[in-house]
Parts: C-alpha cells; sequence; structure tokens
C-alpha cells in the first residue's frame, strides 16, 4: 500500500481533514467549474505567461519537486495536487451520505448534482500569497472578487431553482439551513450561521458570522479582513438572489476577521434599492457589534 490518507468530514465543524502518516492537513471543496473560470479571468486580467508564474510560485510554496517547477502548466499543477490528496482510502474515511467519492480523483459530487473538485488549504493560502508577489494586494483582491463573485451569482441562479425560492423571504427561511450549514460545512468552507434583521428602511441586513474560514486559517494578523475569496463569493449570492426575486442590490462587507485579530470572521450583506444607493455603514455598525455576544452553535 503506497498511501495511507483518508478523509474526516466534520459537519459541525465544517472542516475536512486529510490525515496521513506524516501530518493533517485541511482540504476544501471547490466547484469545478469555478476553478477554471478563476483561472480564464487570471488570463484574461494578466495574460498566460504571468499566470504560469503565479502558478509556478504557488508549486514552490507548496514544496512541489524540482521536476514539476521546470515544467509548469495546469496540468502539472494539478497531478502534483493529485499526489498531496490521493488515493483515499474511502473505506476508513468519514464522508457523509450526501457527498460521493471514489477516492481516486480530486472530483466528487455534493448532492448529486455539481462536480466539486478538492483542494488543500494551505493550496489556497499560498496561492493568495502568490498572488499579492505578482499583483499588489489590491490587485490580487479586483481579481479573487471578480471571480468570485461571478461564481457566486452562478450559485444563485442554482439554489434559486434547486429550492423553488419565490421571494426575499424563502432566502431568509433557509439559507441558514441550506447555505451555511449545509454547502459552507460540506465544503469544508467553515462552520457558519446566518442572522437576518430588517431595518428602518424596511430592507434587511443578513449577518454571516464563520467561525473558522479556510481562509483566514492560521493567517497572521495584519490589521486587514483576508476573507476576500467567501467576500466576493457571498456578495455574487446575495446580489444574485435578491436581484432576481426583488429586483434590489446587495453590499458585502467582512465586517470581522480572524486576520485583525477578531476571535472570528463575519460579514454583512446589507440589501438596498438601487445600485448606486450610498451605504452609510457607520450607522449599521451597532448590529454586527451583537454578534459577538451570539453563540455560533452547531447543527442541531
Ligand atoms: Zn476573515
Amino acid at each position: 500500500m503506497e498511501h495511507q490518507n483518508t478523509v474526516e468530514w466534520n459537519l459541525k465543524d465544517g472542516t475536512i481533514m486529510l490525515h496521513n502518516e506524516k501530518a493533517d492537513h485541511r482540504l476544501l471543496l471547490k466547484r469545478y467549474d469555478f476553478i477554471f473560470s478563476f483561472v480564464d479571468e487570471m488570463n484574461r486580467v494578466l495574460g498566460e505567461v504571468p499566470v504560469m508564474m503565479v502558478f509556478r510560485k504557488v508549486l514552490e510554496k507548496c514544496g512541489a519537486p524540482k521536476e514539476i517547477l521546470e515544467n509548469v502548466s495546469v496540468e502539472s499543477a494539478g497531478k502534483f495536487v493529485d499526489s498531496l490528496i490521493v488515493p483515499i482510502d474511502i473505506q476508513n474515511s468519514i464522508i457523509p451520505d450526501d457527498v460521493t467519492w471514489d477516492g481516486k480523483s480530486r472530483t466528487l459530487d455534493y448532492l448529486g448534482t455539481n462536480h466539486w473538485r478538492v483542494l488543500p488549504v494551505s493550496f489556497i493560502q499560498s496561492f493568495r500569497e502568490a498572488l499579492y508577489e505578482t499583483l499588489t494586494e489590491n490587485g490580487t483582491k479586483a481579481i479573487v472578487r471578480e471571480a468570485t463573485k461571478k461564481a457566486g451569482i452562478g450559485m444563485a441562479n442554482q439554489e434559486i431553482e434547486n429550492y423553488r425560492w419565490k421571494t426575499v423571504e424563502d432566502l431568509v427561511d433557509e439559507q441558514d439551513e441550506r447555505l451555511y450549514l449545509g454547502t459552507f460545512a460540506h465544503a469544508g468552507w467553515s462552520h457558519s450561521r446566518v442572522f437576518s434583521k430588517k431595518g428602518d428602511d424596511g430592507n434587511y441586513l443578513f449577518l454571516s458570522k464563520i467561525s473558522n474560514s479556510y481562509e483566514s486559517e492560521g493567517v497572521k494578523e495584519n490589521g486587514k479582513p483576508i476573507c476576500d475569496w467567501l467576500t466576493g463569493y457571498m456578495d455574487g449570492f446575495y446580489n444574485g438572489v435578491v436581484n432576481k426575486l426583488s429586483g434590489k442590490f446587495v453590499e458585502t462587507r467582512e465586517v470581522r476577521c480572524r486576520a485583525m485579530g477578531d476571535p472570528y470572521c463575519a460579514f454583512a450583506h446589507k440589501v438596498k434599492d438601487n445600485k448606486k444607493d450610498i451605504l452609510d455603514w457607520k450607522q449599521i455598525e451597532g448590529a454586527w457589534k451583537e454578534l459577538d455576544a451570539i453563540a455560533l452553535s452547531p447543527a442541531a
């Protein structure tokens, strides 16, 4: 037996762990089509040669061997990541019932419809570092937010169809169970819950409390929120759903982050009537300060 890799989903924790004789690694899932559209977005903005430089840096940071570094491509990067994870000993792993995985490749089915890809959290972290070095922090944020927002809108359209949401109230009623306790936990993104409040303007403010975001896992404090993949994704998701069901728009901010020394990450998603309306975030900050007092209880 060449490998003794096992995986362990912990839905209460929102984590997926890979165990082998050498170490434990946190894993996460990303949708297959998102990874391709993210690479496309980078190619579009940067051009293919700089994108390969980014990949080379990522592989270096992840400790890829010389023969991989000498011949960097999307395929060789994929093969290297394969070697870190598969094959998985499925019999001795803990996998939720609604996840189907043969453990031979990094592609799996969740809920029977979507193709998801398994990645190490350290790979995403190295990706961010490599992008920061190549593009600066602001350049990285722009690319990441653009690509993740598109993915979030795509997910919104799919969820509206899957769950037959007709009004924003349907989202309010079901988002905690479907998105946070469902997708986020299954994808190993975090344990998280969401709270909805209606403001004086009659529009909702959604506050999501994320206890262990994969993006801020083990990240050094630097005074700024760091979870841009989640920010973009959720901004796209909420805009997608709210716009389709009510014609309104949503603004999203990460208002707490472990990278700022907070004990958890949190996002505020404020609904507004028009795209051009300017929100006074100071006026609503009391709402997310209340999150500190709310215990993040796991699913019943
Ligand atoms: Zn964060």
